[in-house]
């Protein structure tokens, strides 16, 4: 990059927009696009599934490839798609590249709904999966002739461990398979894993690029060897998108960074607070220096969001634990995360995992951090502390 190229900030703010006039594409609510005659239809027929052209709502409009635009931008990819929530785009993608058969390795730090998909679509289809190590360090040990792809999450989901994703794809274009990652919780922009060697990235954009819990989607890009059987996959499950949320996704993703940034800040903050005390045992966090993929998340990860997990000590018992979650007044207790409020769930690790013995783990919650004001979410954090966990040391 010469210097004069303008940072990921500025290009994510000029991606999918109009060359001139307003400063949105306006919303392109559609299903049907009239033709001037028979000649022009034939033609953009036979060519909509190479190029981008308006034919039918339910291949884009407008709308959708304007965010299209941008998350190409974001990604660094050569095309993407969005879909009704991250979920059904996970699911695409894997229904894309994988076929009776064939054989898929996934992370044990999977999202933990895609292990019900494997163990009951995948199977009811005739593809194995196994999994591995949420490090990637017994990777290449687990591949087969029959492996398809290599399905990562870096970092992966609750305990946020990085794998080192440059090695992973030369392992698997040695063996002529394709990697695709969750980048769910880098958004394409504290984490770009096609530029680490991926081909395929997949985002809940439900979380961070909505940024705002009024959004669900999925999105993915690839690189241009990948491309086709997503394309062809896409229009055969008539997946799609509403115009108005495409707009909605787009007005998120504008302030992305900023929103990173202070996530990031915050959740640092409350990070060390929380290893200050006596009530913790662990927390998972790799921007924390302690934290195990520390080196890869610093090599790799251009900052940190506002997800962090927390293990407390031994001696304190699930139910104090649940006080606590049910005390605390500013963490909302529900799924999902990204918004810009801040969230807690109690995470049950032993459930979400295949691999090893999580039952000698103490009890384990997960916080997102949100952008109020950081020493209230401590502060809050102190009172719930204090008022519903045992005394420690
Ligand atoms: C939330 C999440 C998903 C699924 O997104 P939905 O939009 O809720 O279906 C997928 N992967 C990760 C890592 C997530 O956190």
């Amino acid at each position: 990059m010469s210097s004069n190229d303008p940072a990921p900030q500025t290009r994510l703010l000029r991606a999918g927009r109009p060359h001139k006039g307003w400063v949105n594409t306006p919303v392109t609510r559609a299903s049907t696009y009239i033709f001037e005659n028979v000649a022009q239809w034939r033609d953009v027929r036979a060519r909509r599934g190479d190029e981008r052209l308006a034919s039918y709502g339910a291949r884009g409009t407008d709308s959708t490839f304007a965010l299209e635009d941008a998350l190409i931008e974001l990604e660094g990819g050569y095309r993407a798609k969005a879909y009704c929530t991250g979920q059904a785009a996970i699911a695409i993608v894997l229904l894309s590249y994988l076929r009776a058969g064939d054989h898929l390795l996934l992370t044990d730090g999977v999202y933990e709904p895609v292990r019900r998909f494997c163990k009951e679509q995948l199977t009811r289809l005739g593809i194995e999966f196994t999994y591995f190590l949420p490090d990637g360090s017994d990777i290449a040990e687990k591949i087969r002739p029959n492996t398809r792809l290599i399905y990562v999450e870096s970092p992966a989901s609750l305990t946020y461990d990085m794998l080192d994703l440059p090695a992973v794809a030369e392992l698997a274009r040695k063996h002529d398979c394709l990697v695709a990652a969750d980048n769910t919780w880098g958004s394409g922009y504290l984490y770009r894993p096609l530029d680490l060697g991926a081909d395929i990235s997949v985002c809940a954009a439900t979380k961070y690029l909505s940024g705002h819990a009024d959004i669900m989607m999925g999105t993915v890009v690839t690189n241009k060897r990948a491309w086709q059987p997503l394309e062809d996959a896409t229009v055969d499950f008539g997946q799609t998108i509403g115009a108005d949320d495409a707009f909605l996704m787009l007005r998120g993703i504008r302030s992305l960074p900023l929103r990173l940034a202070a996530h990031g800040k915050a959740c640092l903050q409350v990070a060390q607070w929380l290893q200050q005390r006596p009530e913790v045992a662990r927390v998972y966090c790799p921007a924390l220096p302690e934290d195990p993929g520390h080196a890869l998340w610093k090599r790799d990860c251009t900052g940190q969001n506002g997800l962090l997990t927390i293990e407390f000590v031994p001696a304190i018992d699930a139910a104090s634990v649940e006080r606590l979650i049910d005390s605390l007044q500013l963490f909302g207790l529900g799924a999902s995360w990204g918004g810009f409020e801040s969230l807690v769930i109690p995470v049950n690790i032993g459930a979400a995992r295949s691999i090893g013995d999580w039952s000698k783990h103490g009890a384990m919650i997960r916080l997102h951090i949100g952008l109020e004001d950081t020493n209230d979410l401590i502060n809050d954090l102190e009172q719930a502390m204090h008022s519903c966990l045992p005394r420690i040391g």
